[in-house]
């Protein structure tokens, strides 16, 4: 352990119930890939200003550190992360006012989903079933069957590690683009505290259908019953990924564990065992597939962590 994670650490130690801590945590317990080797400290802050604190403490004691949210669209190394990496699992709180829904960053998009429905506010159904975190969301845009995230949020909270400040982003701050953010242009990596969505009043029955239907298109096109980190690919302009790699006979592929979904190429799925080497070969033996077929340049989705 080096000298600035064992004062991170001692920092967690003291601040007690709000901060819980682990020493070489395997990452491959904390994302949906199932990959992913031990991170040298996980921190789980409790509390908004724990969270805050947490981040401040790792610039100030020069720790590298990284955000985790649901950890839904990330490929970590198998060498693990030689810092801190802080997850927002633990901060899940929901609050509503009118149509304006406002959820801490660790509050699951299902969860945010949910309670929009049960207080029957339309805008948010396209997110249900996207396995991800509201400051995931946030940052990536996460979108789906022709919903964005910058479509309906209003406003987020975030704080700058660098200077410790902490601002209300406007929705234009956000500087939105397809899977991207000012969140990603960011360094050191701004952190979503919370978010704020704006909705409009519906019909309890009709969102609830719209999730039900929304969730069973999942259930039916994506191999859901593997670990995955969803779409390995952008989508490039005027392609689609899956019907590019199915058409190259890439379904099945496998290298090691890894390997090219049968139910949707879009997909790299964890058949067991599976190593952020063996992911990251069979990408770049789709990339050179499809470049060879189709001239098209593939720009991975899932981040790789190390
Ligand atoms: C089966 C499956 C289906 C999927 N379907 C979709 C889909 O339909 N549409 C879609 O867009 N995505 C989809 N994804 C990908 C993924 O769910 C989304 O990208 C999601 O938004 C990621 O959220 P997360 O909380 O898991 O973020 P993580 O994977 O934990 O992190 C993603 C990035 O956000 C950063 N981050 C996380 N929390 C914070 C924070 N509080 N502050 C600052 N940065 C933070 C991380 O550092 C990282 O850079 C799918 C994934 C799976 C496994």
């Amino acid at each position: 352990m080096n000298d600035s994670i064992r004062k991170l650490a001692a920092w967690a130690e003291a601040e007690g119930e709000t901060v819980s801590a682990l020493l070489d945590e395997p990452m491959s317990r904390h994302t949906s890939f199932r990959i992913g080797g031990p991170a040298a400290l996980f921190l789980v802050p409790r509390t908004r200003g724990a969270f805050a604190a947490a981040v401040k403490k790792a610039v100030e004691t020069g720790t590298r550190f990284f955000l985790l949210g649901n950890g839904s669209n990330l490929l970590f190394d198998d060498a693990g992360y030689d810092g801190a990496v802080i997850s927002t699992a633990a901060l899940d709180a929901v609050s509503l006012d009118g149509d304006l829904l406002t959820a801490e960053a660790g509050a699951s998009l299902s969860s945010v989903c949910k309670a929009a429905r049960d207080a029957s506010l339309t805008g948010l159904e396209f997110a249900y079933g996207i396995p991800g975190s509201v400051g995931g969301a946030v940052v990536m845009n996460a979108g789906a069957y022709g919903g964005e995230i910058r479509d309906v949020l209003e406003e987020s909270l975030a704080l700058d590690p660098a200077t410790g400040e902490i601002r209300r982003l406007t929705l234009e701050e956000h500087a939105y683009g397809y899977r991207d953010s000012v969140y990603k242009h960011t360094s050191p990596a701004w952190v979503v505290l919370a978010a704020s969505f704006r909705l409009r009043a519906g019909e309890r029955d009709e969102i609830t259908a719209k999730m039900n239907e929304l969730a069973g298109r999942r259930v039916a096109k994506q191999p859901l019953e593997y670990p995955s980190a969803g779409s390995v690919f952008k989508r490039p302009e005027g392609h689609f990924v899956g019907q590019m790699v199915e058409e190259s006979g890439l379904k099945g592929y496998r290298i090691g564990g890894a390997e090219v979904s049968e139910k949707h190429a879009g997909f790299i799925v964890n058949r067991g065992g599976a190593t952020s080497h063996d992911v990251l070969a069979l990408v770049e033996h789709i990339r050179d597939v499809v470049k060879r077929n189709y001239s098209v340049d593939l720009e991975c989705e899932i981040i790789h962590v190390k």
